[in-house]
């Protein structure tokens, strides 16, 4: 496989850009190698700067549930972009948004639209400390709520990933108001509750991981969780940046039953443009600036043209619930081929091969794997023109648009992998 091209162009970027990704995973540190520079998507492929194509099971990292250039995200794009590309005004079409999500999302009575997942959490967070008047947030090793300052605190995503310990920067005043649990652990959350009961403003949790590989909550957790929160008035947020708009319509909360306080959005909801959300109870909500007291603003949310990119989207998932259908089935037919002593953990349409052999309900679980082997499975699959997660410690996506061609090449590639 001919990579020049990107390897020039990577060459350069790291004249210019730290490490020369905007991003840390995008690097390939973990798995070695040159990272390709894409030139363009469409449907589930994409290609690169060198022209090799590849079936490709980031899809953004979960935004293109519905694969890339959708034509219908992408026709309201731009004809959002000839009407004005911003305004810092109010829109007809941010109200559709929202009505859209609070329609679909169990919890949600109104919501705030910010730029990113990360912007989500911290507001969150802002809102929940000023809701309840305490300080303390319980976070679970191994998840990632972005880059927040206190949530990096044992984080999942890129800070598991390049082993860093998230708090270089983080002043330990910071540090200190986050209580990092294990995953799936209800004796651990009991504990700091009958600890910290009264100082806790918020327990924020992915309902299913993606950030440390797909990890499911154990029957109970989340039970637990929202009964412990209630009994001490803490709220509970889900972070549903990943699994929003992708387990189901409603989400994960949706699918285990469970009515957290506030939730997080993002990723699906942009369709592949920069927009995330933050929503739940109105009473909490309307604590928000200008209604309330805790201050939240931003130049671009509800920028036009990824409000339309968002309505496109969450109407197309809305209408189509076969989506869902399609695209599990195609990551269950991957799954299915999972090399011997691997475990393949999937929740719908995102899944993780852990090269381990126990099962993985925490971080701890999943820093017993072989990264070294995940990283020859990963140059095996890219050189057979299939991209999965450079890193074990990210979930896989699917879209709707991996047809029986690409899943049969990537079964294929699996198949081939001699470690
Ligand atoms: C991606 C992600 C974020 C951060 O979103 P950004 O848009 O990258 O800032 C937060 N929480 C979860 C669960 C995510 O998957």
């Amino acid at each position: 496989m001919n990579t020049k091209r990107s390897e020039e162009l990577f060459a350069r970027a790291q004249q210019r850009i730290p490490g020369g990704v905007n991003s840390p995973v995008r690097a390939f540190r973990s798995v070695g190698g040159t990272p390709r520079f894409l030139r363009r998507g469409s449907g589930c492929r994409i290609t690169d700067a060198d022209g090799n194509t590849y079936v490709d099971y980031i899809c953004s990292w979960g935004p293109l549930i519905l694969g890339h250039a959708f034509p219908p995200v992408a026709e309201a794009v731009r004809e959002a972009l000839e009407n004005g590309s911003s305004f810092g005004a109010p829109t007809e079409r941010e109200v559709e948004l929202a009505e859209r999500i609070c329609a679909a999302v169990p919890s949600v009575e109104m919501v705030r639209l910010v730029n990113s997942g990360t912007e989500a959490t911290m507001s969150a967070l802002r809102l929940a400390r000023g809701f309840t008047g305490r300080t303390l947030t319980v976070k679970f090793e191994g998840c990632y709520h972005g880059h927040v300052d206190s949530l990096l605190v044992k984080a999942g995503s890129g800070v598991a990933t390049l082993g860093i310990s998230g708090t270089a920067g983080v002043p330990e005043e910071f540090a200190r108001t986050t209580i990092a649990l294990p995953y799936n652990s209800v004796e651990a959350l009991e504990a700091a509750f009958q600890r910290h009961g009264g100082e806790i403003a918020a327990v924020i949790v992915e309902p299913v991981v993606g950030n440390m590989g797909c990890v499911l909550p154990q029957p109970g957790f989340l039970e637990a969780m929202r009964e412990l929160c209630t009994r001490h008035g803490a709220l509970l947020i889900f972070d549903e940046v990943m699994t929003g708009f992708r387990l189901s319509l409603g989400g994960a909360q949706q699918i285990y039953g469970i009515r957290p306080d506030l939730t997080t959005l993002g990723k699906i909801i942009g369709g592949g443009l920069p927009i995330a959300a933050y929503g739940g109870r109105a009473d909490v909500m309307r604590h928000v600036a200008p209604s309330g007291g805790v201050y939240q603003a931003g130049t671009l949310s509800g920028n036009p043209c990824a409000v339309a990119a968002g309505i496109a989207m969450l109407k197309h998932l809305a209408e189509h619930s076969g989506v869902y259908e399609r695209a599990a089935a195609a990551a269950e037919a991957v799954c299915a081929a999972a090399p011997a002593g691997v475990t393949v953990q999937r929740a719908g349409s995102m899944f993780t091969f852990f090269f381990t052999d126990r099962s993985v309900n925490s971080w701890e679980d999943a820093a017993t794997c072989d990264t070294q082997r995940y990283a020859a499975f990963f140059h095996h699959l890219l050189e057979n023109g299939v991209y999965f997660p450079p890193s074990q410690f990210e979930a896989a996506f699917v879209s709707a648009a991996h047809d029986d061609a690409a899943v049969e090449q990537t079964v294929a590639a699996i198949r081939s992998f001699r470690s």
